[in-house]
């Protein structure tokens, strides 16, 4: 197996923030047996993304009836939830017979032991585990088996190849700026994957990539953006064809710029989550497609901009499904139909909006997505002859924001035309409310109590 201290090029500087995998230990032969399941799944995923509709429709339903029917008979949490339903197997005949079930939320899973209940093999000692944290603050851990294990890797791939614009070489190595290694750090030699950690200097990470040049860049946008502002010429880095954000709410604007520093790379954003992996990818076209082979999505409660809850099952989690789950976030999808030029069919998303807590709320207008202020501050804050570093808002109270900005060191200070007019527009979102307040605070850096950049913070929620 590739061993990555072999491939650090003399920068030595490197070596205490390369990340490996801690979780299950990889051996060459799981690696073998994903090449393999890789090899025969490629052209066949490929081509799910062609589905019609109704070919679409036909696989998920497969896939629903063997999930819930799985579930219903092996763990208890579900088979206590859907009995009281008056669930049988074999009920899932069509899309509609689904969406009868119950939706279920992290809390519900959080009360109930249950949940972890059921399953002989693997047990839960022996299957990857993820911790995310609940809306309560408590921690949440989500166990993974080996068939979700290698789903992950082949939706992963796919991704990769979609982005590349061409089929992945043997040697195409990835990059990886993260908070943790992935379970695999090649496919028997194959894809190599090289992670460091997100707290290494920006400075060792730009001299690694010029010497171990990936083809593939990936890592938290606010990581991306500092190491963007550090390049010089462009050109140095044209090896890396595809980067990939995730993790973050990041705007086009950011990943544009992420883009014009390595050399015109193509930039796509990625959303997953520990419960369901693979969500949305942003396409070669910039749309945000679903993963419809990997999740079933619908969208309940939308107001008039069609904008609503996401709830979802990942259609492949046999071990410990996540079926009709409430995940949180909200999302808007695009009218049915409508084509991208890239060729998948897979639903597209109107925007995307991000986490369901980083929105603002106005006592006129009710609550603000964080798509709508993220454009605001693409066009003002993010504005070049704006002079600021960074910048945070933040809803204090239903009628306080606070704005805190950090000007660029070395500029003639803030410009204060980019923050009026920032401000006169968020006003607007709130219907110029006049009882709203919005307080400039200028500081000299910003302190993220987590280490996810945070743009929008909205203290009413928490
Ligand atoms: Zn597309």
């Amino acid at each position: 197996m590739i061993q990555l201290e072999d491939y650090t090029f003399g920068i030595d500087g490197i070596k205490p923030y390369i990340l490996k995998n801690k979780k299950i230990a990889e051996t060459l032969e799981t690696q073998r047996k994903l090449l393999q399941l890789w090899k025969v799944q490629r052209p066949i995923i490929h081509n799910n993304m062609t589905f019609s509709t109704k070919d679409l429709e036909i696989y998920q339903i497969d896939r629903l009836r063997n999930i819930v029917d799985t579930a219903f008979s092996t763990n208890p949490f579900y088979n206590q939830l859907y009995s009281k339903v008056g669930y049988s197997r074999g009920d899932i005949i069509t899309l509609d017979d689904y969406k009868a079930l119950p939706i279920i939320t992290k809390d519900d899973l959080l009360d109930n032991e249950n949940w972890l209940g059921g399953n002989l093999s693997p047990t839960l000692e022996n299957a990857y585990r993820y911790t995310t944290s609940g809306s309560s603050g408590k921690v949440f851990t989500v166990y993974r088996d080996a068939v979700m294990n290698n789903m992950m890797w082949l939706n992963q791939l796919r991704f990769y190849e979609q982005i590349l614009q061409r089929p992945l070489k043997q040697k195409d190595w990835i990059y990886e700026i993260y908070l943790a290694a992935p379970t695999f750090s090649s496919i028997a030699d194959h894809y190599p994957f090289f992670t460091v950690s997100n707290e290494c200097p920006p400075e060792y990470v730009l001299a690694h990539l010029k010497l171990l040049k990936p083809s593939i860049l990936s890592g938290f946008p606010s990581y991306l953006l500092n190491l963007a502002s550090l390049i010089k010429d462009p050109a140095e880095f044209d090896f890396i064809e595809a980067i990939v954000t995730n993790s973050e709410a990041s705007s086009q604007q950011e990943r544009d710029r992420i883009s014009r520093a390595f050399g015109g790379a193509l930039v796509c954003d990625e959303y997953s989550s520990i419960e369901l992996s693979f969500i949305s990818m942003q396409c070669p076209h910039g749309n945000y497609h679903l993963v419809e082979d990997n999740v079933r999505v619908d969208i309940i409660n939308e107001n008039q901009l069609g904008q609503g809850e996401m709830i979802a099952t990942n259609l492949h989690n046999t071990f410990l499904p996540f079926i009709r789950y409430n995940h949180g976030d909200k999302l808007a999808l695009k009218q049915h139909g409508l084509e991208c030029r890239c060729g998948n069919k897979f639903r597209m998303l109107k925007q995307f909006e991000g986490r369901a807590d980083q929105i603002l709320i106005s006592q006129k207008n009710g609550e603000i997505s964080s798509f709508m202020i993220m454009s605001l501050y693409d066009r003002f804050l993010l504005a070049h002859d704006s002079n600021l570093l960074e910048f945070q808002i933040v809803q204090k109270e239903v009628n306080l924001i606070e704005l805190n900005l950090v000007p660029k060191a070395n500029s003639k200070g803030i410009n204060w035309s980019c923050i009026d007019l920032f401000t006169s527009h968020l006003k607007e979102l709130f219907g110029n409310d006049e009882n709203l307040s919005i307080k400039i605070n200028e500081m000299a850096e910003i302190l993220n109590p987590s280490y996810k950049r945070r743009l929008i913070i909205n203290e009413l929620l928490h």
